[in-house]
């Protein structure tokens, strides 16, 4: 029996609307976001955001006094609280004082996560949202499947069906007729309303203004039209001047929405007077619910920069495909996640944490810098410091922490496969493996693994020697990718020494926040690696390659680990991957490769961790036209496979489907030969090639490349 959460992941992988809509909004997405940003610098601009954002993270009480200062000299009412039920309790108050019948709201993800809608309900007010989105999600009974567009995942007819109900009257699918039925219904509800509620996109403590920025208008009818205006505002919207909202104001309808402008600006500093002469009543609630806390996190207060843009989730590919409502709670997506384990608790977070499938693609995107992914990891890490690990995983570790017992285990299942290999794949595994292969071969294990096969390489002495990291793939499954990879260097004159001590990299415990885990992964590593004196640790696996250059560092930082740091970051110096060390030696006229063949069309899949960790992209490129062949780029050529280490395992239905979209890509370029740096995205690809039955050839581009050394 599937857990409710694996069931609510099937429905939405099954839900074609959903899927369909939020498929195609992604794809055009990033070509109109790129066009929106055009002739503005992304980096400087995030980096100055980052900056002021961080300012008033690491200032809050600052920030809040001197907002609350302004704003009250300005004629609001300021209340700070950092209890939820506290801000329901004033906000109720405030409307029984004024015999309060009914509320229109517009968006507030503020409002949202202290479920404020329902408290007002059952107190006897009627609450009526005015954002369309989120009026259609009102009336269906449903939370936002995603923060900037609530209502995606609905069709026009499902809105159709809904609206009619509330008018009582048989409405066509015509838009623009629902348009006008919607404009008709919400004018008589801010006609009627007694107060207004908002939330806060920004707050300036400089001059105690609210800025609100909405495309439809209705957050303007929301704070002009009810005689009192309650905005409720979460403290990490402060900014210290009225110029650092400037740059919030460029970047977030360019990243939620892909335009140059939102349509309305409006911009709040103390109460407005109302049609009849009298002055509007208003209340600023500053809402804190932890926010504090989490500035005072050094790992976590990054998240305090969020300007909720939304763009991390139109780049996710598990966001794209689930929507939001699997996240089950009110913030979705990667940076929901994060918000959920603080906001909420951080237990609600343990399954929704595994959707996310560290591909990268949502920190290089944030307008405000924020490195989602890590924190992500942060969370499984506090989540498996807290409740432990689970007892499968403390198995498996126990034997990945033990070199000669793990290894061992993989010769002896590379025995134990034989009866289900075909060739060079399982096809199909029995019982309870089955689901392994469903949509994707899997490698046979090596006969002979790469440190067998090692010994047996003739390689010349050579004055300059590089260590090769094979990493665990490369080691037990593709052996023929580190003969390539020997071959290369001994062409440009380096001899290649494996030490036989190297062991996983501790990736798969990292990931899962087994970090003590990995942790005694990096040191037999790096006690193996820096055991000969060289200039070069090259490993062909971009996974392996961000572990020893980035994470063994990380990861002692983490759990403040000092010992062993100064010789991980002896190692991370000397760690590089394959393409880049090649590009050079190549550069440098140190290698040579016969590019007097037309070798055809190749396209290129960029792996997250090299494309994304590594920041490389064109010399794998640049390397494949230099020996012949010729690239034809694929659509979304940086998008995950779905491999995602043991991810493919773990959730192999969302997996499946990304890999599919990959394959699709794949296919339209009519190239023969797909091209990788990463021995993993070669499992996935090549394994979905193999049981899609096209005639493609997926190779390592290692591989590629030691075929056409110049003799
Ligand atoms: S790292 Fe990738 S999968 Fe994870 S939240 Fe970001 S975009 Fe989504
Ligand atoms: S985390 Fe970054 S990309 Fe995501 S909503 Fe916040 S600011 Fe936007």
């Amino acid at each position: 029996m599937k857990s409710a959460f694996k069931q609510s992941i099937d429905k939405a992988i099954n839900d074609a609307n959903l899927t369909g809509a939020l498929g195609k909004f992604s794809e055009a997405y990033k070509v109109n976001r790129a066009r929106a940003y055009e002739g503005i610098d992304f980096e400087l601009l995030r980096t100055v955001i980052a900056e002021r954002k961080s300012y008033a993270a690491s200032n809050l009480d600052l920030m809040a006094a001197e907002f609350t200062r302004n704003a009250e000299a300005a004629g609001a009412r300021v209340f700070q609280t950092d209890d939820p039920e506290k801000v329901k309790e004033y906000i109720l108050k405030v409307a029984r004082d004024n015999f309060v019948k009914t509320v229109v709201k517009s968006k507030s993800m503020a409002t949202e996560e202290i479920h404020l809608n329902a408290y007002l309900e059952k107190a006897g007010i009627k609450v009526g949202e005015t954002d369309l989105g989120e009026w259609i999600i009102q009336l269906a009974g449903q939370t936002p499947s995603h923060m900037v567009m609530p209502a995606i995942h609905m069709t026009k007819e499902e809105v159709s069906e809904l609206f009619s109900k509330e008018v009582n009257e048989r409405l066509s699918t015509d838009i623009p007729r629902l348009v006008e039925v919607a404009r008709k219904e919400l004018r008589s509800k801010f006609l009627a309303a007694d107060m207004g509620i908002t939330g806060g996109n920004i707050a300036v403590a400089e001059t105690g203004s609210i800025v609100l920025v909405t495309n439809e208008g209705n957050a303007r009818m929301v704070t002009t039209l009810p005689k009192i205006h309650i905005a409720l505002v979460g403290i990490e919207k402060f900014v210290e001047k009225f110029a650092d909202a400037i740059p919030i104001l460029t970047a977030l309808p360019r990243s939620a929405t892909a335009q140059l402008l939102t349509s309305y600006v409006s911009i709040i500093t103390g109460p407005s007077p109302n049609t009849d002469g009298s002055t509007k009543e208003l209340h600023i609630i500053l809402m804190d619910n932890r926010r504090t806390e989490m500035a005072n996190d050094p790992k976590f207060k990054q998240a305090l920069q969020c300007i909720r843009c939304g763009s991390c989730l139109n780049v996710c590919p598990v966001f794209r495909l689930v929507g939001g409502h699997v996240f089950g709670k009110i913030y979705t997506g990667g940076i929901g996640t994060i918000l959920t384990a603080w906001f909420d608790e951080l237990k609600k977070s343990e399954e929704i944490q595994g959707l996310c499938i560290q591909c990268g693609n949502c920190k290089e995107i944030c307008p405000s810098k924020i490195d989602i992914p890590e924190l992500i990891m942060e969370i499984r890490r506090r989540l498996v410091q807290k409740e432990g690990l689970p007892l499968l995983h403390k198995a498996i570790y126990s034997v990945v922490n033990n070199r000669r017992l793990f290894h061992g285990m993989l010769r002896a299942a590379s025995l134990a496969g034989k009866p289900f290999a075909s060739g060079k794949f399982l096809r199909h595994l029995p019982l309870f493996l089955a689901d392994l292969t469903d949509g994707r071969s899997l490698p046979a294990i090596a006969a002979e693994p790469f440190r067998d096969r090692f010994k047996k390489i003739k390689q010349p002495k050579l004055n300059e020697k590089a260590v090769f990291y094979a990493g665990c793939l490369i080691d037990f499954a593709y052996p023929e990718m580190g003969e390539a990879l020997v071959k290369i260097l001994n062409k440009a004159g380096i001899e290649v020494i494996f030490p036989e001590e190297q062991t996983c990299c501790g990736a798969p415990a990292r990931y899962s926040g087994a970090y003590e885990v990995a942790a005694r992964n990096a040191i037999d590593n790096i006690k193996a690696l820096l055991s000969e004196e060289v200039q070069y640790v090259v490993s062909a696996c971009p996974t392996c390659t961000v572990a020893l250059s980035h994470e063994f560092i990380s990861t002692f930082e983490s759990l403040g680990q000092k010992e062993w740091l100064p010789k991980a970051k002896e190692l991370a110096g000397k760690t590089v991957d394959f393409s880049t060390l090649v590009k050079k030696l190549v550069d440098d006229g140190r290698l040579s490769l016969n590019d007097r063949r037309k070798l055809g069309k190749v396209t290129y899949h960029d792996s997250c961790h090299l494309k994304r960790t590594l920041q490389v992209s064109s010399q794998p490129r640049e390397l494949l036209s230099k020996a012949g062949y010729e690239l034809a780029e694929m659509f979304e050529c940086d998008m995950c496979c779905g491999m995602g280490g043991s991810y493919s395992i773990k959730l192999p239905e969302i997996s499946a489907p990304i890999l599919q979209r990959k394959l699709q890509n794949i296919k339209e370029t009519g190239a023969p030969v797909v091209a990788m740096d990463c021995p993993g995205c070669v499992m996935q690809i090549r394994g979905g090639i193999d049981q899609d039955g096209a005639d493609i050839r997926v190779r390592h581009t290692v591989e590629l490349l030691a075929e056409q050394l110049e003799d």
